[in-house]
Formats: structure tokens, C-alpha cells, sequence
């Protein structure tokens, strides 16, 4: 494997690190806080086995016919504690009650995103809802396929370029595996999510247990973010949180990101979900503010699915153009600030960085571009 020139060229999955046999490769975080692989040649075969699972030097898919639907799941109390319309909780109770295994991104013990593996319906809270922060996926590549050689079901959700590096990881196609990849704005760098956590704690004094990004308690789509540190639990917009702040304006994402290449419908997953922007001017009887996803179906699989599972939502088909977001056109540019704030989250205790990263200071350059 050759060193990165370009960070860009690497999306940080770990596909890699996970798939060489040798232990030659760790992931490491930089000082953004991103993790790429570090090769120690002496352990190094050049067995090619990282290249092959390599996302970023494959191609997904383009010729395939596809499925466009708005969704909304009929059960209100799992689309308030969903992002969007829930189908990924109609999915993974599906694939639960066939005895599968589900995997998404969750918390852990200090709040730091990772993916967790989930076998029961009462433990699915625990990867509900997005986590605006990018997961670890350490460890996961090699449970998925315990798992699908034991014979299980497995749903596996994701970022575009995770999915597609455990679809090249496990290297041949398996019956029950329904890969499910999200529409991505990009990941931000979990250390500096990371920092924001502690200094949230030590102004509350106390531990956090929960965010949610995309508290829907206004009806608004999910324009505020609630946290609970102790036992309070604090509400604020959106833009009044400087985490999503600069989130949406484009100073923390991984530089990947901003050429990320799944920004289109073409991709490789089974399904592919994101919140339907524009339903306003679609189906103006489903525009309710508590959410409604998009659901892009790939393949036969899904098609089978799709069909044992719609009678949990409400649902109408749409085509490709009603569906074209931005984030399925191409990705984000990144702000033209966002080196000094870099630099400046380098430099600074955290405090003072949160002073001088205001809302007020970035806004002559922020490009808003919101999820
Ligand atoms: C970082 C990020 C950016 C996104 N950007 C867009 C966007 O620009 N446009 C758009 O339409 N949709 C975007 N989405 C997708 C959207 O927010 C919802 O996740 C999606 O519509 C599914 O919602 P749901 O109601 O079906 O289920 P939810 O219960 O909300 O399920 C969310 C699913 O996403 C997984 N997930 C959550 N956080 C992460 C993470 N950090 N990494 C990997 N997987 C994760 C969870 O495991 C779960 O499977 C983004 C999601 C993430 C994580």
C-alpha cells in the first residue's frame, strides 16, 4: 500500500487495517482528529489484500434499475426518535425478527461514535438517529462476516463509503446481507466531537449519556439538538450549537468529503436512505415537520423487502428528479476558512477555541448548506 499524498484519497473506513492479515496496518488520528491507515513495512506481505477492499479505488455500480419512494413509518412514537421517516427502524425490525443482527453507529461509554452490533428490538435505540460525527468502524468488517457464515441475517447501515468497503471486504455476495447506505452531507472529525463532549461536561459538571442532533420536539424537521449531562436535559437550535455550526458550515468535515463520489443514486448498497428534501413540492399532504425519508431501492433484494415491509408505512413512488438533493448531485465545498480553524483548534484550549470559532467570526465565510 502507498502512503497517502492527498488525505482526500482516503475516506478513513479502516477496510484496510481490518483486512491485512499481517497486523501491518493501524488506524491513526491526525491532528484533525481523523483516522488513516499507518503501514509498518517490515510487517508488510504485498499481498495486495488492502488495495482490494480499498472503496476509493473501486467503482460502484452505474447500470442498474432503481426504485424511488417517500416514506413515512405509521408508527408515530419510532418517526419522533427517528432522523427522517424511520424506515431504518422498519428495516432492522425486520431483519430482528428473522433472528438477524443489525449494526449501526451508536455511542459509547465516553460518547465516542462507533458501530454497534444490536440482536434485540429493546437494544435498537442504541444506533436510532444520526450521529453527525464520523464512526469507528473498528472491529465491524470481521463481525459482519461471522456473522453471514453462521448463516444469520444481517442489515448493515452506514455511511456511502463504509457500506461499499464492507461490500469489497467480504468479497462475494451473501443472500442475507441487506446493505443499507445513507445520503451523506460528510463526517465530521471525532476528536474535535470528541472535545466539544468534554467541554460540555465540565460546563454542566457532570457525564453525558445522550445527543440527539435532530430533536424534532418543535416539528421543524429537527432544527434543535438535545443533550442530557447528570440528569438535565438541554434543548437548543441548531445554530445556536457550535458543533453544528460548524458542521454545517463546512470547517469539520474530512477532507474526503469534499470529493466524496457517492454523491449520486448510483451506488452499490441495497438500499439507500436520506431525508426527502423538497416533499413540500411533492406531496404537499405528507409535509408534517416530524420527517420523511427517501428510500432509493438497488436491487431484487430490496425489491423483495420493500415488499414485506410496506405495510408498516405510508409511502408514495416518486421519480429519480423528485429525489436529486444536492447531497445526490455532488459534495460540499469546504469553507475557505477552514485551515485557520484547523489551526486554531490545534492551538487553542478548547474554551477559547469556542470563543474565537463564534457563529458571529465564521459567518463572513460561511457557506450554509444545511442536511
Ligand atoms: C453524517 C451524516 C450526514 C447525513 N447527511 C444527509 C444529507 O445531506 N441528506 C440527507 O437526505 N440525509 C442525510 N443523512 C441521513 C439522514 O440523516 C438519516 O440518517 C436517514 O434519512 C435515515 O433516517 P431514518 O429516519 O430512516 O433512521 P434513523 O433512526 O435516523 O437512522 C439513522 C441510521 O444512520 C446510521 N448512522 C447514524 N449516524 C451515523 C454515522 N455517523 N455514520 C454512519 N451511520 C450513521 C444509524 O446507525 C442508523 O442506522 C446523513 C446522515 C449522517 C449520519
Amino acid at each position: 500500500m502507498k502512503q497517502f499524498l492527498r488525505k482526500e484519497l482516503c475516506c478513513g473506513c479502516g477496510a484496510c487495517a481490518e483486512a491485512c492479515h499481517t497486523g501491518a496496518i493501524r488506524m491513526v488520528p491526525d491532528q484533525e482528529g481523523f483516522r488513516y491507515p499507518r503501514m509498518d513495512q517490515t510487517r508488510c506481505t504485498d499481498c495486495g489484500r488492502c488495495k482490494a477492499v480499498c472503496p476509493m479505488q473501486d467503482q460502484p455500480a452505474a447500470d442498474r434499475e432503481r426504485s424511488y419512494y417517500g416514506v413515512q413509518v405509521k408508527n408515530e412514537a419510532v418517526r419522533v426518535s427517528s432522523t427522517s421517516g424511520g424506515v431504518f427502524s422498519v428495516l432492522a425490525e425486520y431483519v430482528l425478527r428473522l433472528k438477524g443482527v443489525v449494526y449501526g453507529a451508536g455511542y459509547g461509554r465516553n460518547m465516542e461514535v462507533k458501530h454497534r452490533r444490536v440482536t434485540e428490538p429493546a437494544q435498537l435505540f442504541w444506533v436510532k438517529g444520526t450521529k453527525y460525527v464520523q464512526s469507528n468502524m473498528e472491529g465491524i468488517y470481521s463481525s459482519v462476516e461471522k456473522d453471514l457464515l453462521e448463516g444469520r441475517w444481517v442489515l448493515y447501515c452506514g455511511t456511502p463509503c463504509q457500506a461499499h468497503a464492507l461490500k469489497l471486504f467480504l468479497g462475494k455476495s451473501y443472500d442475507r446481507l441487506l446493505l443499507v447506505d445513507l445520503v451523506c452531507y460528510g463526517v465530521p472529525s471525532p476528536h474535535i466531537w470528541g472535545s466539544y463532549v468534554k467541554y460540555l461536561e465540565r460546563r454542566h459538571q457532570g457525564r453525558m449519556t445522550d445527543f440527539v442532533f435532530r430533536d424534532k420536539r418543535n416539528r421543524d424537521y429537527g432544527h434543535m439538538c438535545s443533550y442530557v449531562i447528570g440528569d438535565t436535559e438541554y434543548v437548543k437550535s441548531i445554530y445556536a450549537d457550535p458543533y453544528c455550526e460548524w458542521f454545517f458550515g463546512n470547517y469539520t468535515l474530512r477532507p474526503s468529503c469534499h470529493e466524496c463520489r457517492y454523491c449520486t443514486v448510483e451506488r452499490d448498497s441495497d438500499f439507500t436512505l436520506g431525508d426527502f428534501w423538497g416533499i413540500e413540492h411533492v406531496r404537499t399532504d405528507m409535509d408534517d415537520g416530524m420527517g420523511i425519508s427517501l428510500v432509493i431501492a438497488h436491487s431484487g433484494k430490496a425489491g423483495e423487502i420493500w415488499e414485506r415491509i410496506k405495510q408498516d408505512v405510508r409511502w408514495f413512488e416518486c421519480g429519480k428528479k423528485d429525489v436529486l438533493q444536492p447531497r445526490l448531485l455532488a459534495p460540499v465545498a469546504a469553507a475557505g476558512k477552514r485551515r485557520l480553524f484547523m489551526m486554531l483548534y490545534r492551538i487553542l484550549p478548547f474554551s477559547l477555541f469556542i470563543k474565537r470559532t463564534e457563529r458571529k467570526a465564521l459567518r463572513r465565510d460561511s457557506r450554509r448548506d444545511t442536511t
